[in-house]
């Protein structure tokens, strides 16, 4: 049995291209120095994959940035205003990616968005009426040369057509129908132009978008964008087919697209069951796989960091793909490009052995899909192979004891502990009397500046040069200044700051039973930004009050009410590696459990108003809408709301979401059944304020009237006007003001600034 690999992270085991490419952004280094950088861990990447076993290696799966942007740029779909720089094509690039700011222009970077249910983000391609398609295929042959000369067979793999369509951002009147003849003809090209170029002979395109609903006008371009690429493909040339073309799909199964795609003359397709395993599997079992096509076998999950159970992925999953295709026409994979997990366990220092050994990043995971492949060929002498024998006895026992008081209450939950009463109008006019705020209250997100100083004190407590004590003190003389500070610009609703938090979801992870940290487990974010995901390992439970101390504090020093600030269990589980021995639904039931626990702690501490962020609520919402309410809302939304349904009536709870994207579920928001929400809207067109009309929106709302991500401050005429355009959309007696997200990554003094407009500007509408 073959054994075959979608993609490699391209980040580096320490993170190497992030540090050459941070460097060469700052003039530190040469271009030469980052492509010497870059070859050097393309070098690691084929070499690990080669030693490993792996038959089909991919090339092209690097990138400088991002795969989408790779494509679009070969494509030439390279916008005007980037052009017009006459930049060197590397800056050119990172233009896209970045945007440019100097002596050649100044251009914004293309936007960026979530790739499928990932945590990583695409640059979206922009196509206007007369971007021209040609592909370049320098990137895929280099790589592709470079391989080879390090003695290393591969298959270049790229994003393939009907993705880059579906994906892309068409800015004139032309749309992706439009641009399919194109497309498939710069694709065929690439075929075409490889094949001669190099001795590649098989190619390797991406189509993740097949796992998305797809429509019969989505089937028509995907077979217009592949008539011409594989008509080129199939000539038949010294008596031989010209070159072979794998469509490689993950992050789901084919559903709706099957019927297309198992006739459509794919010499391999490439098929996740993991994620996609139910229905893919259906597929298959209706003998529907063409007879002559290679199947690619997505069975080592490639997203998240656990070992694979062996035994269980042979004797139930793999034994059954073979069933419907012959063992000589498959080949096993990880179930998508394991960019998304991060380089290789072997870099962890600190956590015990015991733990370790449950885990398997990118490097492992190649192990892992040799291993279940070598197991199959030899099925029957496989007994005294290493590995397996590990693997068998690994999974023999549970991996941790279950906490039984944790399980017991999570099993004795009951409806009535996912209600909130008094309903919310009842609710409403009891704050208002206890609060007694005046109209269009303003406050903040949580979040103060993270100063220089904040960083430095809680990097010299974790060396072990600052006392607890003294950080204590430290974190409690910001807390003052703080709210010193809201008091004197005059906001409503104060925060304590949040400085004692490295970051919303770790500092609660770090608090919590049953999270472990890695050192160095880095997984890309977008271009440079990685993010090191905490681990859910064992069952969750609150030690001890969390924040509490720090909430009771801020509130001993003003008469003003201060916001309890708490992350919400969806988000903490969402930008978490989950546990998969355990329903995503259990864990954030025990998470909410927790976080539960404090916002009961923190009203009995006289916290009146508690805010609990759901900021990634949206991102695991499952690709396909039919899917979305049984595999995920049903249970994410309940959650929340166990959250505080403890509370008394006149305890008011806030919650804030990054993002206005919410006109699909506003429905399931309302439901969460918060008092007011906070979310991000002043860079979106306020859409968002019809569709709160049209559902009859009951919860208060504060979209935010300024974008924090920039440091500019705006000014208070434009906050009045941002104001009074939602008073025509939203109930004036249900609207707050507001920034639209946490301050921590900005100055204090555009933050001042800022902030004393806001209130200037509520102060104006108060007037009226
Ligand atoms: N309360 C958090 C803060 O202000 C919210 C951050 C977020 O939504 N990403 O930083
Ligand atoms: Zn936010």
């Amino acid at each position: 049995m073959k054994t075959s690999v979608i993609g490699f992270p391209r980040i580096g085991a320490d993170r190497e291209l992030k540090k050459a490419s941070e460097a060469f952004f700052a003039g530190k280094a040469t271009a030469e120095q980052l492509d010497a950088a870059a070859r050097a861990i393309r070098a690691e990447a084929w070499r690990l994959q080669k030693e490993a076993g792996i038959s089909l290696i991919p090339s092209g799966d690097f990138s400088f940035y991002d795969n989408m942007l790779d494509v679009a740029f070969a494509l030439g779909a390279v916008p005007e205003r980037y052009r017009a720089l006459s930049l060197p094509p590397l800056e050119t690039y990172f233009a896209m990616a970045r945007g440019y700011q100097g002596p050649a222009g100044d251009v914004r970077a293309l936007p960026m968005k979530k790739w499928f249910n990932t945590n990583y983000h695409y640059i979206v391609p922009e196509l206007s009426d007369d971007t021209a398609l040609k592909f370049d295929i320098a990137k895929w042959q280099d790589e592709y040369e470079e391989a080879k000369e390090l003695g290393v067979e591969t298959v270049p793999a790229v994003i393939g057509p009907y993705t880059f369509l579906r994906l892309a951002r068409f800015t004139g009147s032309r749309t992706a129908a439009d641009f399919a003849d194109a497309a498939g003809a710069a694709f065929a090209d690439f075929v075409h132009d490889m094949r001669l170029a190099t001795d590649a002979a098989r190619f390797s395109f991406a189509e993740p978008a097949l796992v998305l609903d797809t429509s019969e006008d989505d089937l028509a371009l995907l077979r217009r964008v592949y008539a011409p690429v594989l008509r080129a493909a199939h000539r038949t040339v010294g008596g031989e087919r010209f070159a072979r073309v794998a469509l490689q799909t993950y992050f789901g199964d084919l559903r709706d697209s099957w019927s297309v795609v198992s006739k459509m003359g794919f010499d391999a397709i490439g098929m996740d069951f993991v994620e996609g395993r139910e229905r893919n599997l259906a597929l298959l079992a209706d003998g529907s796989f063409p007879d002559d096509a290679e199947l690619i076998a997505g069975v080592v999950c490639g997203k998240n960091i656990w070992r694979t159970n062996y035994l269980k992925t042979a004797n139930e999953l793999i034994s059954q793909i073979v069933r419907h295709v012959p063992a000589e026409r498959v080949a096993l994979s990880p179930s998508c490009s394991l960019l998304h997990v991060p380089w290789t366990v072997e870099s962890e220092t600190k956590l015990p052995r015991d733990v370790l050994k449950w885990m398997a990043f990118a490097v492992e995971k190649l192990d892992e899909v040799r291993d279940l492949a070598y197991m199959h060929t030899g099925l029957n002498g496989v007994l005294g192979y290493d590995p397996w024998d590990a693997n068998v006895k690994l999974f023999y026992n549970d991996r941790v004891e279950p906490d039984a008081e944790v399980r017991a209450a999570v099993a004795a939950l009951a409806e009535g502990d996912f209600e909130r009463v008094p309903a919310f109008a009842e609710r409403e006019r009891v704050q208002r009397a206890r609060l007694a705020l005046p109209k269009f209250p303003t406050t903040t997100i949580g979040s103060f500046p993270q100063t220089k100083d904040v960083r430095a004190a809680r990097a010299a407590l974790g060396r072990g040069e600052m006392s607890a004590a003294d950080y204590e003190s430290f974190v409690r003389g910001k807390i003052e200044r703080c709210i010193r500070k809201q008091e004197e610009i005059g906001l409503d609703v104060l925060v304590h700051g949040e400085y004692e938090r490295n970051d919303m979801v770790e500092y609660f992870g770090d608090n919590l039973d049953g999270f472990v940290f890695t050192e160095k487990a880095w997984v890309q974010s977008y271009g440079t930004r990685c993010v090191k995901p905490p681990i859910v390992w064992g069952d969750i439970r609150r030690k001890a009050p969390i924040t509490v101390k720090w909430s009771a504090f801020a509130q001993s020093l003003t008469k003003k009410p201060v916001k309890g600030m708490l992350t919400g269990p969806v988000t903490i589980l969402n930008w978490s590696f989950p546990r998969e021995d355990l329903s995503l639904r259990e864990q954030t039931l025990q998470i909410a459990l927790a976080i539960r626990a404090e916002v009961l702690d923190l009203e009995k501490a006289g916290i009146g108003i508690v805010q609990i962020d759901e900021a990634a609520l949206r991102e695991k919402l499952p690709l396909r809408r039919e899917d979305w309410r049984r595999e995920y809302l049903d249970w994410a939304i309940p959650a929340f709301r166990l959250v505080h349904s403890g509370v008394k009536p006149e305890t008011q709870i806030h919650t804030h979401m990054c993002y206005s994207e919410f006109n699909d579920i506003i429905r399931d928001i309302d439901a969460m059944d918060a008092d007011v929400i906070t979310f991000e809207a002043s860079r979106a067109d306020l859409k968002i304020l019809d569709a709160l009309k049209a559902a009859e929106f009951r919860t208060e709302v504060g979209p935010g009237v300024y974008d924090i991500h920039s440091p500019r401050v705006p000014s208070v005429d434009e906050i009045v006007a941002a104001v009074r355009k939602m008073m025509t959309k939203v109930d004036p007696a249900k609207l707050w003001i507001n920034p639209d997200c946490g301050l921590k990554t900005r100055g204090e003094p555009e933050t001042e600034a800022s902030l004393r407009n806001l209130v200037a500007a509520a102060r104006i509408l108060r007037g009226e």
